[in-house]
């Protein structure tokens, strides 16, 4: 239980560092047997740890060399952190972290947290820490300052999905994979995610979403990341009348991972629902009943939760819907942009009466 809370913690986004508990977590789980080739020219006197972030940085820096590389990439011990000792441009760090620090370029790791990440999951689990972090300089590359204006949800999402992207090019063309790694990958995906709000300004997303963006990013490559979010992939949510997969695979390639780590999509199915009408893009408007506003929450559920709602909105009030659907509670939710500026999460429909209908 005590891993669990420092688990779901990892990958606090940089400007937003907080305190963490102090761990001690239980080193019960034992190595894989496989010797790695992530380890295989280790140099005098440097750990495992070392010679796997060394090789991983090597290759990340080949799978990304249009891009320039971190300025560094610095380990901490996890006592130095508890101290407070750990200080960089992007505050103090806190201990079982990883985060990618704009201000410098620079990526901080808790040496041993990652070295625990490795005993519960297996080698392959820093790597995947160390390329979701390489996924975030990419970010403020691309989009410049315009990377701070986004939603935190959209950049840990699509850094998932690069780190997937990597673990393909480590796999089919460095070929430093081992069976099991894209397990591995998946298992601390899993882990680390969280049950944050969407708009929480530390939220990385549920479990399922994270493994959900790093199999994309597996399977469909870096141009497939760019502004995704697993809430806009859910294929068996598409409308009847729109293509569910428009957008040309870019970078396609065919990893071949040791064990599926493929999502089961079947638990988003609205299946008592009909198909729905709406899309991302689309621009609606509110036509419930007068005295009945439609709720804009925070995430697609009904959770009763008071900190879930936003606010809520009377008949004839605009919105445009920008991702989704998302399905929980037997209820087709969209993603919406609200003519105040405001976004969340609406219900499309009780399933006999829809909630909205698209302006004209
Ligand atoms: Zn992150």
């Amino acid at each position: 239980m005590k891993k669990f809370i420092v688990l779901i913690l990892l990958l606090l986004p940089a400007l937003a560092c907080s305190q963490t508990p102090k761990s001690s977590p239980s080193t019960d789980s034992t190595k894989g047997n496989t010797p790695e080739k992530f380890f295989a020219n280790p140099v005098d006197g440097e750990s495992q740890l070392d010679s796997l972030i060394r090789t991983a940085q090597n290759d990340l820096a080949k799978f990304w060399q249009s891009y320039s590389k971190p300025s560094k990439v610095a380990s901490y011990s996890r006592s130095e952190a508890e101290l407070g000792n750990v200080r960089t441009p992007c505050g103090t760090l806190t201990p079982n972290n990883a985060i990618f620090c704009p201000e410098e370029r620079s990526v901080y790791y808790d040496r041993d947290f990652l070295n625990d990440l490795s005993r519960y999951y297996g080698d392959y689990a820093p790597v995947t820490v160390i390329a979701h972090e390489w996924g975030h300089l990419i970010q403020w590359q691309k989009y410049g300052q315009g990377n701070a204006e986004r939603d935190t949800i959209e950049k840990e999402q699509e850094a998932d999905c690069l780190a997937g992207a990597y673990t393909n090019y480590a796999d089919q063309v460095s070929q430093l994979l081992e069976v099991g790694d894209y397990e591995e990958a998946a298992k601390t995906m899993y882990k680390l995610g969280d049950n944050l709000d969407w708009f929480d300004s530390q939220a990385h997303g549920s479990p399922e979403l994270r493994v959900a963006a790093f199999t994309r990013g597996a399977f469909n490559g870096a141009e497939s990341c760019w502004g995704y979010t697993a809430a806009n992939s859910f294929p068996s949510s598409a409308p009847n009348n729109i293509d569910p997969s428009p957008t040309p695979k870019v970078n396609r390639i065919n990893p071949t991972p040791t064990k599926s780590v493929l999502l089961d999509y079947s638990s988003y199915r609205c299946n008592t629902q009909p198909s729905t009408p709406f899309y991302a893009g689309l621009d609606v408007e509110v036509i419930t009943d007068v005295n009945l506003p439609l709720r804009l929450r925070a995430k697609p559920d009904m959770d009763n939760l008071s900190s879930v709602y936003i606010t809520s909105y009377h008949q004839g009030t605009k919105m445009r819907i920008i991702d989704g659907p998302a399905c929980s509670d037997n209820v087709v939710w969209w993603l919406v942009k609200v003519e105040d500026g405001k976004k969340g999460w609406i219900a499309e429909g009780d399933g006999s009466e829809y909630f909205i209908e698209p302006v004209n």
